[in-house]
């Protein structure tokens, strides 16, 4: 992708860089109450759904473009940028003719390429000018699919637009969980991997759903080098329209910017750099002890070939797993992730087994 800054040198010399404001505009008196508060904490560009993709029919689904006028004060007032959620073709022209200054494409919404490629299609017709001044966030997929999130920034890149950001808003799960969007933070990782360039914003309102988690997930987020945050917040949290459980005040939001601890670059020192040896070689060994597990897997498995047996032994795999996990929580070890990497090592097994068959 071909990137230029997301914001002015102004606003990204700022760590982090923050985006605020409620989820969806309810009314003029509501927006300008927050815009004001924000834009007194510092916050430079302010965010405000004017219309809303609700899970159910009958939910608050925005004021739709009347709102838009409502944005356009807010710049007018407080100087800060504007920033809305599009979801289509219409959106994006009265998005665009309201002088809105950063587009954001929501998580159901970039997961669906027929919508992003309409939206990139309005944008590709901008004139030039326009163009180079749009910012345009795009939110990760419902889905934890890294392609289809990418594939998205790559339409609105395509379109000429160069100064994109990502979103990591959490990905969808069925039941019940602490998250209300688990955040899987190994795919923005990969996302931060496959393009260094490409800033990356964490939206912790939507991955935590709840007031309490917003500050230790913003702190997560910096510890793990994300560029800025995109918090939802309203004046009044608890009569908002729509996410009231996850919005805070904006005083909230200056007290948890104030104790955020912004990890410094310099931090990489010669003990960071030691500790950073040792781990190449514990994953060296790592990979070795993988190797050969897999090399007695193969025996196993032509074992099981000579003497005709099958190649799944689910009684077997139950066991093994139980106590492997029993032990490693002895050890201090997550037993959800130990699943997971016992899950993963088998599932290798097995098909290298099934490759002798
Ligand atoms: C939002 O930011 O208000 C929103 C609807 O988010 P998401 O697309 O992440 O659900
Ligand atoms: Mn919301």
């Amino acid at each position: 992708m071909e990137l230029n800054r997301l914001f002015s040198d102004d606003i990204m010399s700022r760590r982090p860089l923050v985006l605020a404001g409620p989820c969806s505009a309810e009314s003029e008196a509501q927006v300008l109450e927050a815009a004001r508060a924000l834009a007194a904490a510092g916050v430079k560009i302010f965010r405000a759904g004017v219309w809303k993709p609700r899970t159910k029919p009958g939910g608050f689904e925005g004021i739709g473009s009347p709102a838009l006028s409502w944005l356009a004060k807010v710049k007018a007032e407080t100087g800060m940028l504007i920033a809305t959620e599009v979801a289509n073709e219409r959106h994006t022209r009265e998005a665009l003719d309201a002088g809105v200054d950063v587009l954001w494409i929501g998580a159901r919404t970039s997961a669906n390429p027929f919508a992003v490629q309409e939206i990139a299609d309005v944008l590709a017709a901008l004139p030039q000018e326009r163009r180079d001044s749009l910012a345009v966030l795009v939110k990760n997929p419902v889905n934890p699919d890294l392609e289809l999130w990418i594939g998205a920034m790559e339409r609105i890149n395509g379109a000429g637009i160069r100064r994109i950001g990502a979103i990591h808003r959490g990905f969808s799960a069925y039941g019940k969980h602490i998250y209300r969007n688990p955040p899987k933070w190994r795919i923005p990782i990969e996302l931060h991997r496959r393009i260094p360039e490409l800033p990356i914003i964490c939206d912790p309102s939507h991955i935590g759903g709840k007031r309490e988690l917003i500050a230790s997930l913003s702190q997560q987020a910096l510890d793990m080098n994300f560029d800025g945050l995109i918090v939802e917040c309203h004046c009044h949290p608890d009569s908002a329209l729509s996410d009231s459980a996850q919005q805070i005040t904006p005083d909230v939001l200056a007290y948890i910017l104030e104790t955020l601890v912004i990890p410094s670059e310099a931090s990489s020192t010669e003990s960071l750099g030691l500790l950073r040896k040792q781990i190449d070689r514990l994953d060296d060994d790592l990979l070795e002890l993988l190797a050969k597990r897999m090399r007695v897997a193969r025996d196993i498995g032509r074992y099981k070939k000579e003497h005709n047996m099958p190649v799944l032994q689910p009684g077997r795999y139950n066991d093994l797993m139980q106590k492997r996990v029993d032990a490693a929580v002895q050890l201090d070890l997550n037993a959800d992730f130990i699943k997971n990497v016992l899950a993963s090592i088998h599932e290798e097994s097995v098909r290298q087994q099934l490759e002798l068959q």
